[in-house]
């Protein structure tokens, strides 16, 4: 009898430590409804925002402050190796800010227009990675940074050299005229509608091109060409690297506000799903790929220093946008012509980091459990 009791007793423990040790499992799902619940609650509140513990008013005041405090900073100039871009009015000057779920938070202009330049880069690279896969681009371009000038030439040699494959990325000219006539089409026409359409897509309303910033810089465009010659020697290009080169020219030269450029940015952030239109533009799964080379190579060879700032993948053009992601929170961008040495935007650069860092945007950035 009392061994049966023992033996009873002993089962009861075994089943009470299978309990024990389930419990653990049990509760992670648990957590889940409580975290939303919780979040439920925030959301029920008028002013909440998508980003967990900041309300509306909290993203505007952020805007606001980044906004007023660099709007008198003169510092950097416009690029003028481009003539139309030194005669773009320096002053002009816009912060917007997209979260996940589609709300817009703007400060300053975001009605005038400026080329898109090198940010067009990110999405260029997307397309050939949405119709061939990331692999295309890791294989051939490659996904190292350079560590040197956008416009390097030395780069393309150095990346030459390296055994073990390409060390260079499409964010910079040679990888970029070389991921631009990667993109599929019968025609020029074709291929140039294909990245019209897909840019359109992720700022949620069709752009177009400022012809006259065209024009000029296909004029003046001389080292882009040579850029491009060098990088068909090399096998990079294909074939056409003319025709590669003066698509690049025409994609660089679209015209965006910092509302288009946020909702591109937005749109990353979203796991590829524009956040306004709610079209799935980029395959979910590439979006990782796109921001990683965007982390390591997006501010050219500053991009350590960004990313040391911010942590956030970027991406910056000499018409003085930048656009920043933090994933799964959302897409800022900045308009602000005058660059620095690197070709990036002085204010452009201290308004994201400190509109970021005001709102929990670094995503390396977490606390302890
Ligand atoms: N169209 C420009 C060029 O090729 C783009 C450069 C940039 O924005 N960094 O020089």
């Amino acid at each position: 009898m009392i061994r049966r009791t023992l033996v009873v007793l002993g089962a009861l423990a075994l089943t009470l430590a299978t309990f024990a040790t389930a419990a653990p499992q049990a509760a992670a799902p648990a957590t889940k409804p409580k975290a939303a619940a919780k979040g439920a609650a925030v959301a029920a509140k008028p002013a909440a925002s998508a980003l967990p513990g900041y309300t509306e008013a909290d993203i505007n005041a952020a805007l606001q402050a980044a906004y007023a405090k660099y709007k008198d900073l003169q510092e950097g100039k416009n690029a003028d190796y481009i003539p139309a871009l030194a005669k773009v009015d320096s002053k002009i000057y816009g912060i917007a800010l997209v979260t996940t779920d589609g709300k817009v938070y703007t400060a300053g202009d975001i009605q005038s227009e400026v080329s898109i330049q090198s940010i067009s880069k990110v999405f260029t690279m997307a397309k050939v990675i949405e119709e061939q896969g990331p692999d295309a681009i890791a294989n051939t371009i490659g996904v190292d940074a350079t560590g040197m000038r956008f416009n390097s030439i030395v780069s393309i040699e150095f990346s030459q050299k390296a055994l073990g494959g390409p060390e260079m990325n499409a964010l910079v000219n040679p990888g970029a005229i070389a991921a631009t006539s990667m993109v599929k089409g019968a025609t020029r026409d074709a291929i140039w509608n294909g990245i019209l359409g897909f840019y359109s897509d992720f700022a949620g309303r069709p752009l177009s091109v400022n012809q006259e910033v065209f024009k000029s810089e296909s004029d003046t465009n001389q080292r882009n060409q040579a850029i491009g010659y060098l990088m068909y020697a090399y096998g990079y290009i294909k074939a056409e690297p003319m025709r590669a080169t003066d698509i690049y020219t025409e994609q660089c030269s679209v015209s965006v506000n910092a509302k288009d450029l946020a909702l591109m940015a937005g749109t990353l952030a979203n796991a590829g799903k524009n956040p306004v239109t709610g079209k799935q533009v980029l395959e979910q799964e590439y979006v990782p790929k796109v921001l990683a080379v965007m982390a390591t190579a997006g501010l050219y060879d500053d991009s350590g220093k960004w990313l040391f700032r911010t942590g956030l993948p970027g991406k910056s053009g000499v018409g003085g946008g930048i656009i920043a992601v933090s994933p799964g929170k959302f897409g800022i961008a900045v308009i602000s012509p005058p660059l620095d040495e690197a070709g990036n935007s002085v204010r452009a650069q201290k308004a994201i980091a400190d509109v970021s860092n005001a709102l929990g945007g670094n995503p390396y950035d977490v606390k302890p459990r």
